[in-house]
């Protein structure tokens, strides 16, 4: 396949002329002055004309003496008769496809500004190393354990219908009175047809190429699923039964009556006992009046009896170390 050529369009600087054509006036045909090529220029898009019968054999080159474009094929110039030894190509006309936008300029560093952002930054890690230093910095503390608290507490659980909502394909088997609605799920790519532009370059001998580069468009889609709404039978948390005591009373787990129980806790409306939480917590106070509370673990303060007088480990920043506590006598 054969290239197609366009003409490119350039001002007679002599007598004003214009869109006069790269390839067929090779001299102003107002006032005969030579095509200069830096005056050259594309057309206005969809005001090409075709330069019919063109062929191609390389760029223009300017005479030395006077500047003529001559066709790569002449071994002289056409305007003042001078060799083509010692000359160069037409410099070529930038395309006028949209150029990316220039990289921007980095804005002039503010040195003062500088100066201030290294201030601070010194300042923060001299803030973090303190901190840093007050937690783990640690001195001991006497303090008297002034009281002792436990807490115990359970979940009822009640065998109930309850309503669900899934994507029809992930359905629990044992969901009744489902019904199903159209729902978007998801959203997929498709094609929307192609978004071509023309690239027009010069070649340097009044004429130009044009080259279509296309892309791809595409478009979002919902997809849309069945959901399914249901109901369904699950064991759920009813109530949470709660034991509190001190150090008078032994820690005790609450007894919930259960509802129901007679159905052998397989029926609606059935219960029985689920999650466990406990808690075992002391207060400590220290001569000057400062006080800290610490959750152990059941051992420990089983171990530990109200009024004793303990070895507190107190950080820098003021706070408990409660694991210090596991090692007193
Ligand atoms: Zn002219
Ligand atoms: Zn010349």
């Amino acid at each position: 396949m054969t290239e197609q050529y366009f003409e490119m369009l350039w001002d007679c600087a002599q007598c004003g002329a214009h869109d006069l054509l790269g390839t067929t006036h090779r001299h102003c045909p107002t006032c005969g002055a030579a095509q200069d090529p830096t005056r050259r220029r594309f057309p206005q898009p969809g005001q090409e004309i075709e330069a019919k019968g063109h062929r191609f054999v390389g760029a223009d080159w300017a005479c030395g003496y006077c500047e003529s474009p001559n066709s790569a094929a002449a071994a002289f110039c056409g305007n003042c008769g001078a060799p083509k030894d010692g000359t160069k190509e037409v410099k070529l006309v930038q395309p006028d496809v949209p150029v990316s936008p220039a990289a921007p300029t980095p804005t002039p560093t503010n040195r003062a500004g500088f100066r201030w952002i290294k201030l601070l930054f010194a300042l923060m890690l001299m803030g973090g190393a303190l901190l840093a230093y007050l937690f783990f910095s640690q001195h001991e503390q006497r303090v008297q354990l002034v009281e002792k608290t436990w807490s115990r507490q359970i979940d009822v659980e009640r065998y109930a219908s309850v309503s669900g909502s899934d994507w029809c394909d992930a359905l629990p088997a044992e969901a009744y009175q489902v019904t199903r609605t159209r729902e978007q799920r998801s959203t997929r790519q498709v094609e929307a047809g192609q978004d071509c532009v023309d690239v027009r370059s010069d070649v340097g001998d009044g004429s130009f190429t044009k080259r279509r580069e296309c892309s791809t468009r595409y478009r979002s889609e919902p997809v849309y699923d069945n959901k399914c709404s249901y109901r369904i039978n699950r064991w759920q948390v009813a109530r949470t039964e709660r034991l509190d005591g001190g150090a008078a009373l032994a820690p005790a787990w609450p007894r919930p009556v259960l509802g129901n129980s007679l159905l052998g806790g397989s029926g609606l409306g059935a219960e029985r006992l689920g999650t466990r939480r406990e808690n075992y917590r002391i207060k400590l106070l220290s001569a000057q009046g400062k006080n800290w509370t610490c959750d152990l673990n059941p051992d420990i303060w089983t171990r530990l009896s109200q009024g004793q007088s303990l070895a507190l480990k107190v950080r820098g920043t003021g706070g408990a170390d409660c694991a210090s506590l596991i090692t007193q006598p």
